[in-house]
Formats: structure tokens, sequence, C-alpha cells
């Protein structure tokens, strides 16, 4: 079975994602349209197709890494690349909507490639042995009090390495234009997330620091890779489960309200929105 397949399993079950939480903490509205009334999108987003089929190839760089011990040659993993591309493009839940950075789908298509390229050209990670990628977990939630609620957190960790002296490196791939600052991703919630299900699943054990980066490639005019090395403590789970349970609060009380703001402009739920 796939991490994919995997995956699906386990979001069969009652559950809560870092997505999930993220959409509620930026518009419970937008929480409730999509994921309580499972409404389909008005647009899908050329940035969310890119970033699927980037994930996917680099998924399949690093697998290529751990199953054979070495890395798969550029020209076939951009073969998969454009796949994946064209299969996402070819069949989205919802008209695509295009960005500045790729104005239609060739442009998409050519923007990954670049990104690839550059990203394959300076992998990175040097020496460090590859443990998953696209690791599927799921752990009960439960309240800081310790009792277990009805639902699942579920999630799947991008990547997971080992250095030489034993330590679990947690990556999360992005794409973006901007550069991400540092103080943005030392309190961000998704590897918190992260945290808590390797804590669960005997990855690392309770308590015990994680080690996490963010693995970014710029879409620039030239990309650009950035690592951001940061690290997970008990104080940072515990925060992430308070978030989670109060997230499951609001749910369960059906607090559903607009949030208007700079989220809006790229929300695929605007029409519906207005119509609440
Ligand atoms: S348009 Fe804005 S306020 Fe309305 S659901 Fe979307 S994000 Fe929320």
């Amino acid at each position: 079975m796939t991490p994919t397949q995997s995956l699906r399993i386990l979001r069969h079950q009652l559950h809560l994602s870092y997505s999930q939480i993220n959409t509620y903490l930026s518009c419970s509205l937008r929480y409730f349209l999509q994921y309580v009334k499972g409404f389909a999108p008005e647009h899908t987003s050329s940035a969310l197709i890119l970033g699927s089929a980037i994930h996917a190839s680099l998924a399949r760089f690093y697998d290529g890494i751990k199953d054979k011990g070495k890395t798969e040659s550029p020209d076939s993993l951009l073969e998969f690349y454009r796949d994946s591309m064209s299969t996402e493009l070819a069949s989205p839940r919802a008209p695509v909507m295009f960005g500045t950075d790729a104005t239609n789908a060739d442009e998409l298509l050519a923007l990954g490639e670049r990104l690839l390229r550059a990203y394959l050209a300076n992998p990175g990670f040097a020496g460090m042995q590859v443990v998953a990628t696209e690791l599927p977990l799921s752990m009960p939630l439960v309240t800081p009090n310790g009792l277990v609620t009805d639902f699942a957190l579920v999630g799947a960790v991008d990547l997971l390495l080992r250095d030489q002296l034993g330590r679990l490196l947690a990556i999360d791939h992005k794409t973006a234009r901007n550069a991400l600052t540092q103080e943005s991703i030392d309190h961000d919630l998704q590897l918190s997330a992260y945290t808590v299900l390797l804590q669960h699943n005997g990855y690392v054990e309770p308590g015990q620091m994680l080690h996490c980066c963010y693995n970014v490639i710029r879409k620039l005019k030239t990309p650009k890779i950035e690592k951001h090395l940061t690290s997970r403590t008990t104080a940072d789970t515990q925060r992430f489960s308070r978030i989670a349970n109060a997230v499951l609060s609001g749910i369960e009380a059906e607090v559903f309200l607009p949030c208007t703001g700079w989220q809006c402009s790229g929300c695929a739920y605007q029409e519906r929105c207005r119509g609440w």
C-alpha cells in the first residue's frame, strides 16, 4: 500500500488534520463550507497544483535514495514531474485559477521544471539517512486534561531523515514566492503537529525535542533553495494540543464565522461566503 493510500484510509475516521486546523484558525466559515458542508471549491489554485506535483517529485527523489541507495537521474525525475503535473492539470476539482507566477498551464509546467532543476542541482541533506517519505500518521486527539476525544489527529510527514548521530530531522517541503521569517517558522503549527504525531507513533520519545526543517523552494526567476532549521519542545506540543482542542470545541459548538482579510483573495468559497 502506498503512503497516499494509507493516508486516505486514516482519513476515513473522524479526524482533524493540520490543514483543517489551520483553515479553521484563518476563517472558520471557510472551514464550515469546505469540510462540514463539503462544497466543491469554486476554483483550484495553480499554486496548489504546482505544490502537489513538486511534493510528489521530491517524495520520489528521496524514495529512490531510501530504496536503491542512489538518486534517480534528473531526466527521469523531470519526466515524472511532467506526468504528475499533466495529470493534475487534466482533472482539477474546479477551474484552475492562475496567479502572477504562471498565467497559464504551459508557464506553470515550466515554472515547476525550473524549481525542480534548481532543487536537484543542490538538494542538501548530504550524508543523512532517509527514514521515510510522505509518512502517514494518526493518533487520538487528547484534551489537555487527558481525555481521549472521538477525533483523531491525522497527518503525513513530508520527509523524515536521520543524521550520523542518530537524531531525527522532520522536514516539510514548501514552494513559496516570498521568504519565510525565522519567527514564523519557529511558531508554525505544522511542525508541532508532526512532532506530536511522531512522538505518539514511537519515532521520538514523548517529551523529546525534535529537530525540524522547512525546505523552501522559492518561486523566483532564478529559484532559490532555503533550508530553515528549527525545533519543537514540550512547550510547543502542549500549545499545539491546546489549539487543536480549542478548534475542536469551536467545531462541535458550531462556531463558524467569516473572517474577512488577506485570505479572502485566494479563497475558493467566495460566492458561498457572500450567500451566507
Ligand atoms: S471569502 Fe474570506 S471570509 Fe469568506 S469564507 Fe473565504 S476566507 Fe472566509
